[in-house]
């Protein structure tokens, strides 16, 4: 049986690829789309928004309004509407899939203290290639530890609102996991002026913004005489909504708490 599945933030850039990444899953079906109640939407279809012909799911402007409609919300849109929906969630037993990002320390906070209150999935990125980097980013910082400086490098489209990237933040975390340190003591983000030498256990990121870019992120590990990088570039957000739609089918059946896309593709 597929699962059913409600999008929310369903006219956004995301919201538009999982609607047709759910229409080519076998495991996946969906059965409600939210937007915006203000949204000029409301009531459009959502396969013909999404591009994909008429699936004859109207689009609504209220979570509640499709409450018995669905198992598993996806949600990709903004910290404080996905605050309020992970409440509903919980509220009334759905599971969800979070992939909104530039959430503040407090809306984390809130966000943790509810998730023993129904089964989540959360993740900066849901593309297999960013978690097997994550991966790969463990090795490499196990193997290279303190000899090297490290640096994470990234670049979006310019729309992007939060920075650095969720995907940035968590390959920092990995990293920092890694070598025993509290990545919100080391991080520098962004340097001008005299900032003095570099001290050898920061992790320093740097942000891009232009254009239409995807989502780029490069990790260097720079030792005297040689630099290893490792490097994801996405060329198209269908790699996102594909992993969210897995991790949505995946989430059914699984106990209260907290989930990552690495548990997913268990890696
Ligand atoms: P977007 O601005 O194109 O879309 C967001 C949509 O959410 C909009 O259509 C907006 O109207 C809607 N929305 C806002 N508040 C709402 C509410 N209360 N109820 C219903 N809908 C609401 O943005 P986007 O590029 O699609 O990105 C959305 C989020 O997903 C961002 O935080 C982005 O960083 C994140 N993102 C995560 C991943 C990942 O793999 N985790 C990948 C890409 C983007």
């Amino acid at each position: 049986m597929p699962t059913n599945i409600a999008i929310t933030g369903a006219a956004g850039r995301m919201g538009k690829m999982l609607i047709e990444a759910v229409s080519m899953s076998s495991e996946a079906e969906l059965t409600a789309a939210i937007e915006r109640p203000e949204s000029s939407l409301i009531g459009a279809d959502a396969g013909e928004l999404a591009g994909i012909g008429k699936n004859g799911i109207a689009i609504v402007g209220d979570i509640a309004e499709v409450k018995g409609q669905f198992d598993v919300l996806i949600d990709f849109t903004a910290p404080q509407a996905t605050l309020a929906n992970t409440q509903f969630c919980a509220a009334n037993n759905k599971g969800i899939v979070i992939g909104t990002t530039g959430f503040s320390q407090e809306e984390l906070a809130e966000l943790e203290a509810l998730q023993a209150q129904l089964a989540m999935i959360k993740a900066a990125n849901y593309s297999t290639g960013v978690n097997l980097s994550l991966k790969l980013l463990e090795v490499a910082s196990s193997v290279l530890g303190d000899d090297v400086d490290i640096e994470i490098v990234e670049a979006h489209h310019r729309h992007k609102v939060d920075a650095p990237s969720g995907t940035a933040l968590a390959m920092g975390e990995v990293i920092a996991d890694a070598l025993g340190r509290d990545l919100q003591k080391v991080a520098i983000y962004g340097r001008e002026g005299q900032t003095g030498a570099r001290e050898r256990d920061t992790i320093g990121f740097a942000t891009v913004r232009g254009g239409d870019v995807v989502g780029d992120h490069t990790v260097m590990f720079m030792a005297d005489g040689e630099r290893v990088e490792i490097t994801h570039k996405a060329s198209s957000r269908m790699s996102f909504a594909r992993g969210a739609v897995r991790a949505a089918a995946w989430l059914v059946g699984k106990d209260k708490g907290l989930y990552s896309m690495r548990d997913v593709l268990g890696i």
